[in-house]
């Protein structure tokens, strides 16, 4: 099995999802630039330049490179020097992005382990699930209220909230800057490189994750 597996596909289409039961089955670090990006806005010791760039995210507008590189490369160091496999989840959204992580897997001489599987997503139905959504403040789990309604969280029964980027402004921003026109150039890139598969991201979640685990093996 690939020891690096990068998740690309639009907001909303369960890249976070996929990407979390594969790390968690195979004991692989899981590398959610987003999770890095709220985690670092609760720290007290962020500093000046690293909250004025959180304040994009909020917006629903992408934050600088340099600031996921920062994140994203630690996290994953710590993994790979330990010999663990990493799973990227939405830590690509540019293809600046995508060309710096292949020069970074590159320096380590793991270019050949790393396969990139794109969750497809119209940008309509992106919508619509996105202001369905919600997130349980204490265990992270995401929920869909379309099919039903749920009081507390459904996992942990913690309290239910709507994140601050699926307000309804941030979620048309975030189509526009990282839906499925903005996917392009990142998904040509892998595809150029032979290293790209994809995946129907309108089909159930089990159906999505046996043909996850059928594309990395
Ligand atoms: P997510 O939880 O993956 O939907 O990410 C939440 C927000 O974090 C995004 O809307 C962006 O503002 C920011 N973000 C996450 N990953 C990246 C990235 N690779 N590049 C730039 N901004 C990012």
């Amino acid at each position: 099995m690939k020891k690096i597996i990068i998740f690309i596909g639009p907001p909303g289409s369960g890249k976070g999802t996929q990407a979390k039961r594969l790390a968690q089955k195979y004991g692989y670090g899981h590398i959610s630039t987003g999770d890095l990006l709220r985690e670092l806005e609760t720290r007290t010791d962020v500093e000046p330049e690293e909250a004025e760039a959180l304040k994009e995210m909020k917006k629903g507008k992408l934050v600088p490179d340099w600031l996921i590189y920062r994140l994203a490369f630690k996290a994953a160091e710590a993994n790979l020097n330990a010999g663990k496999g990493v799973v990227f989840d939405g830590a690509v959204r540019t293809k600046a992005q995508a060309e710096m992580y292949q020069e970074y897997f590159k320096g380590k001489g793991l270019q050949s382990e790393a396969v990139t599987i794109e969750i497809t997503l119209s940008d309509d139905e992106a919508y619509s699930r996105l202001t369905k959504r919600r997130v349980c403040k204490q265990c992270g789990e995401i929920v869909s209220i379309v099919d039903q309604h749920y009081d507390n969280c459904p996992r942990c029964g913690g309290e239910l909230i709507l994140r601050a980027d699926d307000a309804e402004e941030a979620i048309k921003k975030r189509i526009q800057t990282q839906g499925n026109a903005a996917l392009l150039p990142i998904r040509e890139y892998y595809q150029n490189l032979g290293v790209l598969k994809v995946i129907n991201g309108g089909q159930p979640i089990e159906v999505v994750e046996k043909e996850v685990e059928e594309t990395i093996q």
